[in-house]
């Protein structure tokens, strides 16, 4: 029996608006302002919107939020493209808001004609000055009763480049003494004279958020526009552009942003961890984007798993990191195929084992499929870990230390015989001797073991560099300090030199679990030298500051 599982708030909305035929079908959009690369908060809202149009039979539109030609650039735009594809999603059209200049222009023009809109000359300074504050009114400009003719020719004159950024812009006129803020005359339109990435230089005035998104969403009949909470108040100004203009009346719906702890989610904030070196790229494997928890090998299905877990809200919370984690680690556990790895590795040495022969091992690939086996070269010199080794064990140690035995998995049963230390009294070799009897899978030697230990066959090994990733930040919830970047963990990034299996593939993103070490992908820069990225522990970690 499947649970059902409750709707959450936007799909009551969505399923009484179908119910009453406000809407026939419903339409979603996700509009990103291209200047930076999504991260797992915009999968949240990518998995709601573009869920949505499939669960209700409706379509999702992709909208460029491009109305700040300073910051936006082509490269964001293809990388937002590839990962929202990536997450398994399909837009039906794809639109920029910068596709709506025109229109939007002429809408303004509307306005003004309504009585509604006015060119006002004041300095930024002195409008921000006389918007007042929550709990006085504000005050009227000097230019607020400009004529319409007069509104006009200076919009006109706005829009031809005859005056200077910050020069003029355009307000609507509609109440200096409202208790919400938005609604005291908010800037329309200003003059900026950038260069935008897709109109170029044919525009020198860009229309505000308020007065683009909500026109963009009406010109696309965009039934339910959701948005994160911070827009709540905007809303009766988009409600109010809207009925002004008596355009299609698209309605937004707020929901709870995803807040994460040991990271930070503005683009504005990783743009800085990019910019200042702390991690290697956009899509670094330590960066809660999109792109990174791909290269560190999280795949769509174990984000989306975690964005319907968490929800949707309508209040705001912090989301524990290891929810992320813990679905990644849920579906490799089921997919990914087990091989055998040494990331801290000392040798051993079997004596007794013919050191002219080597033999090859069957061992599962995904445990309880005893039929999907493959072959491991074993020989008499084995690479295993360093810490599978005591010299001194301490109570109920069942791997190796002198004198014990231990399964070598899938093979044979050894004896600790003797070990080797240098002068700085590490340890670099150890000697065994195996029971030939003691074979896994046909063990005769009556002798029981109480740990099970793995190796990679040191004449037949691949060498790798193996990338150790742990959270990238100290505290919890690193946005909240002074200066997040004094909270970086040190430790976020440990490589090491590894030997792994001859034969694990080393196509990019394919999928392994190490045994008894963890999930690895192959990350693309792998060469001559397998690099392998560490997507999760095999079991929930500890965080930085938690006692063991
Ligand atoms: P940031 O603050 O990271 O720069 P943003 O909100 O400015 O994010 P946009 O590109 O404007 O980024 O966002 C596109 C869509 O993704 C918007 O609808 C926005 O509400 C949503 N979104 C952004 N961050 C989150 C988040 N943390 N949780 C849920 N939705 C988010
Ligand atoms: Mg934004």
């Amino acid at each position: 029996m499947t649970e059902e599982k409750s709707l959450n708030f936007i799909e009551e909305i969505i399923e009484e608006d179908l119910k009453n035929g406000v809407h026939k079908k419903i339409k979603t959009r996700f509009p990103p302002e291209p200047n930076g690369y999504l991260h797992i908060g915009h999968a949240k809202s990518i998995v709601l919107n573009f869920g949505l149009g499939l669960k209700y039979g409706g379509t999702t539109n992709l909208r460029f939020d491009d109305t700040n030609p300073v910051t936006e650039d082509v490269e964001y735009v293809d990388s937002i493209k590839e990962d929202i594809r990536w997450l398994g999603y399909q837009w039906a059209d794809e639109f920029y808001a910068s596709d709506y200049f025109e229109t939007l222009y002429e809408y303004a023009v509307t306005l003004i004609k309504k009585g509604l809109a006015y060119v006002d000359d004041s300095t930024s300074e002195k409008i921000a000055e006389e918007k007042g504050t929550p709990t006085t009114p504000g005050k009227e400009s000097e230019f607020r009763n400009r004529s319409v003719e007069e509104n006009l020719t200076l919009f006109a004159q706005m829009r031809e480049g005859k005056f200077k950024d910050g020069e003029k812009v355009l307000r609507a006129k509609i109440d200096m003494a409202s208790p919400n803020m938005h609604m005291r005359d908010p800037v329309m339109y200003r003059i900026k004279h950038a260069h935008h990435h897709r109109t170029g230089d044919k525009w020198c005035i860009y229309p505000m958020y308020d007065f683009a998104h909500g026109q963009s969403d009406s010109i696309e009949n965009i039934t339910h526009s959701i948005c994160t909470l911070e827009f709540v108040p905007h809303r009766p100004l988009y409600d109010w552009f809207i009925e002004q203009l008596d355009i299609f009346p698209s309605h937004q719906y707020e929901f709870a942003r995803l807040n994460m702890t040991y990271t930070v989610m503005s683009k504005r904030r990783l743009m800085q961890l990019v910019n200042q070196g702390y991690v290697s790229g956009w899509d670094d494997p330590r960066m809660p984007t999109i792109s990174g928890l791909r290269r560190k090998g999280y795949t769509p299905s174990s984000i989306r798993t975690f964005c319907d877990k968490i929800g949707v809200a309508k209040r705001e919370n912090m989301i524990d990191i290891s929810l992320l984690e813990f679905c990644v680690r849920e579906e490799l556990n089921q997919t990914a195929p087990r091989v055998m790895a040494v990331l801290d590795p000392v040798k051993l040495i079997i004596d007794n084992y013919d050191s002219d022969t080597s033999e090859y091992m069957e061992t599962e690939n995904y445990p309880n499929q005893p039929e999907n086996t493959r072959k491991v070269s074993f020989s008499n010199t084995l690479w295993i870990e360093r810490s599978d080794f005591m010299e001194e064990p301490v109570k109920k140690w069942f791997r190796l230390a002198p004198g014990a035995t231990v399964r070598l998995k899938s093979a044979y049963i050894i004896k600790c015989e003797s070990f080797d230390k240098d002068a700085a009294g590490n340890i670099t070799e150890i000697h065994a001797t195996y029971i030939p009897e003691g074979k896994s899978g046909n063990d005769t030697s009556g002798i029981k073991v109480k740990g099970t230990i793995h190796w990679v066959d040191a004449k037949n090994a691949q060498v790798a560099e193996v990338r150790l990733y742990d959270l990238l930040f100290t505290t919890e919830n690193p946005a909240a300090e002074e200066n997040f970047l004094e909270h970086v963990n040190p430790e976020s990034l440990i490589v090491k030199q590894a030997y792994v299996e001859k034969g694990t593939s080393a196509n990019p993103g394919d999928h392994y679990q190490f045994v008894r070490n963890g999930y690895f992908c192959v990350d693309k820069d792998s060469g001559d030298t397998l690099v392998f990225n560490r997507t999760t522990t095999l079991k929930e970690g500890f965080k930085p500051g938690q006692k063991k």
